[in-house]
């Protein structure tokens, strides 16, 4: 019998986090690599946000808070999901963990029987059905279509509900597919929702703040209030304030639910680390100006990458609505024969074949439930974004039938 746990032997190592290392472990042994797998703004956490940690740090804010997060924390969560959502949710409402995915995984550890069923729309997340399936649920992936650019129908919805079905993930806007769900997108989901009430919603706002074209964002428990008591609403400040390494998550919801939440997290990591609560309270609390800039440089990338795949005739991207990821189709390279004669049957193999010949790494879209895709993250300098693209087009132009 494996020493490894049942359980583990289901679950898959983040796939982005493997690509990730293993381009840079490319880089290390010398290779040309651009690394288009990240999902992380490349700006710097602003400097206001940094002093805020070094002020917290000398000033004796280097111990133990509270297992959901320091109160003047979950107070600035609260004011922000008032102000930004018109959402009331009180402070012993909110918790605070170690990024939104230790959000996730506490939300699964504590409501997650085996067998519950749990509703994901595909393409998705790449963690939502792992953390699922390491507590025993069952993860039920509903694909979307392009045609309604990847977000899922209401009608849809309504096929998969069984009384088996805990929750119903959304994430918008989306990655990989940086699709947004407007407010009668929601409404027309919701309207199914009401009619099972025992279907409760994770909505991942994660990348709230990182919309293009001035769409509006909107989250399902502000558009329908009748969801409000069954909603745990995710968010955090990794991607927003490019502080993916501070690692700072949070969520507001039902107090029951929340509680429960603590419980896993007062048996694991206790609380997030103190110092990087102290900056997470400077980020909500501080100006959002610098976002402005940073909005103009994303679309600029977003704009460019649109164009440049453009002229890859076997590609083609519908262009994104918010995040940072160009969640590319390649049906059209499907089937064709590399220079060194092997065949392109999957996305999988037109990701490494493009690292091989050109040294561009991206991530597979079946990894997020839907293929034959590719996901470029766009969250790296324009000169990059020109030569990875110009690069694919040289490695699709080498392809025969
Ligand atoms: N949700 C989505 C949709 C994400 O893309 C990510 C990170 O890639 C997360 C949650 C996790 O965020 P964090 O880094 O705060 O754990």
């Amino acid at each position: 019998m494996s020493f490894i746990s049942r359980r583990l032997s289901e679950i898959k190592p983040s796939p982005t986090l493997m690509l990730a290392q293993k381009a840079e472990d490319l880089k290390t042994q010398g290779r040309d690599i651009i690394n288009l797998t990240v999902g992380e703004p490349d700006f710097q956490t602003p400097s206001h946000i940094c002093e805020g940690a070094r002020v917290a740090m000398l000033s004796g804010q280097t111990k133990y808070t509270a297992v959901a997060g320091t109160l003047a924390l979950r107070k600035a969560i609260s004011e922000k999901f008032k102000n930004d959502n018109n959402l009331k949710y009180d402070p012993n409402q909110i918790l605070v963990s170690n990024g939104g995915k230790q959000v996730i995984f506490n939300a699964m550890m504590a409501t997650i029987n085996p067998g519950d069923e749990v509703i994901i729309p595909a393409p998705f997340w790449v963690s939502y059905a792992d953390i699922v399936a390491l507590f025993e649920g069952k993860p039920v992936i509903v694909s979307t279509s392009p045609k309604n650019n990847f977000k899922l129908l209401s009608e849809d919805l309504d096929k998969v509900i069984t009384p088996k079905t805990k929750w119903l993930f959304l994430n918008s806007p989306s990655n990989p597919t940086g699709s947004i769900y407007s407010r009668e997108d929601l409404q027309k989901l919701a309207k199914v929702l009401l009619k099972h009430p025992h279907v409760h919603i994770l909505t991942d706002d994660m990348y709230e703040y990182l919309i293009y074209d001035n769409l509006e964002f909107t989250t399902i428990a502000s558009v329908e209030p009748q969801l409000y008591d069954r909603t745990l609403t995710v968010n955090g400040v990794s991607k927003a304030y490019s502080m993916t390494g501070w690692r700072i998550g949070y969520a507001g919801g039902p107090k029951d639910l929340i509680k429960a939440m603590m419980t896993v997290q007062s048996q694991s990591t206790t609380n997030p680390c103190s110092i990087a609560q102290a900056a997470a309270l400077c980020a909500l609390e501080g100006s959002r100006e610098f976002l402005k800039n940073w909005l103009t440089e994303f679309t600029e990338r977003r704009n460019l990458v649109v164009q440049l795949l453009a002229k890859i005739p076997e590609l083609k991207l519908i262009p994104p609505q918010g995040a940072f990821y160009a969640f590319t189709d390649c049906h059209g390279v499907i089937n064709k024969t590399t220079p060194t004669g092997s065949k392109i049957e999957s996305d999988s193999d037109f990701a490494a074949y493009l690292l091989e010949d050109q040294g561009v790494a991206l991530v597979p879209g079946s990894s997020f439930g839907l293929g034959p895709y590719i996901r470029i993250s766009f969250a790296t300098n324009q000169t990059v974004l020109k030569d990875a693209c110009e690069r694919i087009q040289q490695a699709v132009l080498k392809l025969s039938d």
